[in-house]
């Protein structure tokens, strides 16, 4: 599974993380802050992590090296 994670600490609220990503795994959550919302619709894009300009989201890309998938632009699973 894909794991992302968001170092608060670091987090400066900007919520550029929740706009950019494509298939809306991330929401403000109710201090302001976004949190991980739907995790499992992550497909590892790297988008949130390549935006955040404070280096707070770590995305582990675990689904990319599971053995015998091919994934596509997006990490979705083609076949
Ligand atoms: S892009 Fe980074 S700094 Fe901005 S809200 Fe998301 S995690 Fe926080
Ligand atoms: S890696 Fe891509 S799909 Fe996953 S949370 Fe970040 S922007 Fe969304």
């Amino acid at each position: 599974m894909t794991i992302t994670n968001i170092t608060l600490q670091h987090c400066t609220g900007c919520l550029r993380c929740i706009e950019i990503c494509p298939l809306d795994v991330l929401r403000e959550g109710p201090n302001g802050l976004p949190e991980i919302k739907y995790q499992e619709d992550c497909q590892c894009c790297y988008l949130c992590e390549l935006q955040c300009p404070s280096d707070a989201i770590y995305v582990l890309p675990d689904r990319a090296y599971e053995p015998g998938n091919v994934y596509g632009k997006w990490g979705i699973k083609k076949g």
